[in-house]
């Protein structure tokens, strides 16, 4: 794939050391990072950005060949949009939850790119990959695993038990498309038996713009 690459700073630009402006015409945010805009949500790949910018540096990066491994999400759309439309339900998924969730499925699932051109990380365990990483959203959910797994060798009893296990999970809508996507999808794709998530809550987002605006949980405003 082609990524891109900072002349100055001499190394390829993790997606966060890239900014630029949104590629969605209807959003255009100038402040877009390279793996999402915290405007319209959206998940971007940094080669999208308009107007590219380094952010450490200011200059403007190049495009550059490298080889990286994806999850072929197109090929789990049948599997995973049957999870969604059952668990969504039977886990009372909350609003944002879903409407994150649908405004990733209405825009197709794409091939997601789960390696990087980067030191800090966990290294892929393949030769010809020896020298990048995996993606922190791709690593980071499988750590919900491994942690247990490093408690207990009786880890299968919670992870690969989905008859006797509701897996509840919390977090900021930021983080929601990991959860009921790209996640989901990682285990789906194995063929194996895994405890999926059931429910999923979503808190919105603290807003200090124009005042400091803090959220109770029922949702109201105080400024
Ligand atoms: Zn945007
Ligand atoms: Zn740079």
């Amino acid at each position: 794939m082609q990524k891109l690459y900072c002349d100055t700073c001499q190394r390829f630009l993790a997606d966060r050391l890239v900014e630029g402006s949104c590629p969605f015409p209807d959003c255009n945010y100038d402040s877009a990072r390279g793996d999402q805009c915290d405007k319209c949500q959206k998940l971007l790949n940094p080669t999208e950005l308009k107007d590219p910018r380094c952010k450490v540096c200011k200059t403007t990066p190049r495009i550059r060949d490298t080889d990286h491994l994806f999850l072929e999400l197109p090929l789990l759309k049948d599997k995973l949009e049957e999870y969604i439309n059952e668990m969504s339900v039977a886990g009372s998924w909350s609003q944002n939850a879903i409407q994150a969730t649908n405004a990733w499925l209405r825009e197709g699932l794409r091939q997601r790119c789960i390696t990087r051109d980067l030191k800090w990380g966990v290294p892929v365990p393949h030769e010809k990959y020896k020298d990048k990483v995996f993606y922190v959203w791709f690593d980071a959910p499988i750590g919900y695993i491994s942690i247990t797994a490093c408690y207990t060798s009786e880890w299968e009893k919670w992870w690969k038990n989905p008859k006797n296990v509701e897996l509840y999970q919390f977090m900021g809508k930021d983080n929601v498309p990991f959860h009921t996507v790209m996640f989901p999808s990682t285990l789906l794709g194995t063929g194996e038996s895994w405890t999926l998530m059931k429910t999923i809550s979503v808190t919105e987002y603290l807003n200090y713009e124009g005042g400091l605006e803090l959220y109770d949980c029922s949702g109201t405003i105080e400024k």
